[in-house]
């Protein structure tokens, strides 16, 4: 097993030239790691979804993180990835896209009273609104209203009207946006699914081979927002850059 010495990682120093201006602001950024937003904005500036296909695996480090490194033109760049995090961001957008909640019938359906606009903006997002759990009936009749039929059901969580509402806040405001996103949750549901992500990802403390460290890193390129779990904790950070490290082939091992 690898082990590194995290404090003289930190005194590492790069001296010479920077070739261009992304590794150089990504690299004299390390000292303000703890600074999410800039650490974001960095990443998306200079990982692309592909880098995460070719990125090598390094190895596992404290049990809890992987170390990767990403060939540049000019050497390579190490990053550490949490491997609780990325694992949980990837189940926690399977979840979200793909689970269609299940449904508990109303023995008298809602009246929904809406403004003309809203009844359309639901009768196109009528699917938005089925995954969630809300079943809806329109009546034909000239005010062509519209019921609830269905509440999502969850064992530990109560839903009500009110995040059946959330939804349409949510659709109005992505629809102002002018990207209309059919990947919408009411906040409930995300927080379900973040807990549900959570408790089927892999746990900081397990070791893990090469190849479940690959597969993590590899699902990464596959995420929407691949830098940070549901919960806000970051999945990666840059470490250094390696100018001259040419102790890195293909049969390198462990
Ligand atoms: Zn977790
Ligand atoms: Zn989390």
């Amino acid at each position: 097993k690898l082990s590194i010495d995290m404090d003289s990682l930190n005194e590492v120093k790069i001296n010479g030239p920077v070739q261009n201006n992304k590794q150089k602001n990504l690299f004299s950024t390390n000292m303000e790691i703890g600074n999410t937003d800039l650490q974001e904005k960095l990443l998306t500036l200079t990982v692309t979804k592909d880098d995460f296909l070719k990125m090598k695996i390094i190895g596992q480090f404290n049990l809890g993180f992987i170390l990767c490194t990403r060939k540049l033109e000019t050497g390579y760049d190490m990053f550490i990835i949490d491997q609780h995090a990325s694992d949980e961001k990837y189940n926690f957008e399977q979840l979200y896209k793909k689970t269609v909640m299940k449904v508990q019938p109303l023995i008298r359906p809602i009246p929904i009273e809406l403004n003309p606009l809203d009844k359309i903006l639901i009768k196109e997002n009528v699917e938005v609104f089925n995954k969630n759990g809300f079943n809806l009936k329109f009546e034909e009749n000239d005010s062509e209203d519209i019921f609830l039929e269905t509440l999502p059901l969850s064992e530990k969580t109560q839903f009500t009207v009110d995040d059946f509402f959330e939804i349409i806040d949510l659709l109005r405001a992505s629809e102002s946006s002018y990207k209309l996103n059919k990947d919408i949750r009411c906040s409930k549901v995300r927080s379900m699914f973040a807990m549900r992500a959570c408790r089927m990802s892999i746990m900081i403390g397990r070791p893990l081979n090469n190849f479940v460290m690959k597969r993590i890193v590899q699902n990464l390129s596959s995420l929407e927002k691949p830098w940070n779990c549901p919960h806000g904790r970051p999945t990666i950070r840059h470490l250094m850059e390696l100018r001259s490290y040419n102790s890195f082939t293909s049969d390198y091992d462990l």
